[in-house]
């Protein structure tokens, strides 16, 4: 880290902590030239990747509108907040790592579906009736037939 005195990039850290609040580490660092001390914080990243509408339009990423989301599609399913919670993450740091500045809104709705497929198929269906909002009843039962074959028929 350079040093905002001298600007000199040698320095050593003496002490480090986390914030009141949590959600940072402060560290006191001091400059092996000046021998002044300064301090910096460490966040975690979040991302500030805009998101294109259907309509054209761009929009900051909004993590807590997913999560809504989300939980309206687990409403009454047997999963925790900490899974739902686990699943925005997942599309956080999939979008993060894939989309430099812009991601399209259809496919965050794709990343949130893969995880909620294996995660709960009920949520998984009323989510991406939402989503993908089909066209037709044909179109959402096209949709569900690869997920019916793959599941084993019970026993009589
Ligand atoms: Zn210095």
């Amino acid at each position: 880290m350079k040093c905002p005195y001298c600007h000199v990039d040698d320095d050593r850290v003496v002490d480090t902590r986390p914030s009141d609040d949590g959600l940072a580490i402060r560290r006191r660092r001091q400059c092996h030239k000046c021998k002044r001390r300064f301090t910096t914080y460490e966040y975690v990243e979040r991302t500030t990747v805009k998101v294109i509408k259907k309509d054209g339009a761009r929009v900051p990423f909004d993590r807590e509108k997913l999560k809504r989301g989300l939980e309206k599609a687990c409403w009454k399913r047997p999963i925790s907040d900490a899974r739902i919670e686990n699943v925005v993450l997942e599309v956080e740091s999939h979008i993060a790592a894939n989309f430099e500045s812009e991601v399209e809104s259809r496919a965050i709705g794709e990343l949130a579906m893969q995880q909620l497929r294996e995660l709960d198929q009920v949520a998984y269906v009323r989510f991406a009736s939402v989503y993908r909002q089909f066209e037709d009843v044909h179109d959402f039962v096209d949709e569900l037939k690869p997920m019916l074959s793959e599941s084993p028929r019970p026993p009589r």
